[in-house]
C-alpha cells in the first residue's frame, strides 16, 4: 500500500501554495514542515475523517 501522498497546501504565513509529501503510514500525527516561500515553520496536522480520507490541517506556530 502506498501512503505516500502529494498535497498542496496553503502557507499560514505568507499564503504560498506549496507541495507537501505526507506520509499517512503512522495514521494520526502532526509536525512542523518549513514553508518552501517564505521558510518559516508550517504546523501540520494529520488525521482522517469518518470515511477514512486524509486530513491535513495547516496552522501557523502561534495559533494554539
Ligand atoms: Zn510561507
Amino acid at each position: 500500500m502506498n501512503t505516500l501522498e502529494e498535497r498542496s497546501i496553503d502557507c499560514p504565513y505568507c499564503g504560498e501554495e506549496i507541495e507537501i509529501l505526507i506520509d499517512f503510514s503512522f495514521g494520526e500525527e502532526s509536525y512542523i514542515e518549513d514553508c518552501q516561500v517564505c521558510c518559516r515553520p508550517i504546523d501540520i496536522y494529520l488525521g482522517e475523517d469518518e470515511r477514512g480520507e486524509l486530513i491535513v490541517r495547516v496552522s501557523d506556530e502561534n495559533s494554539v
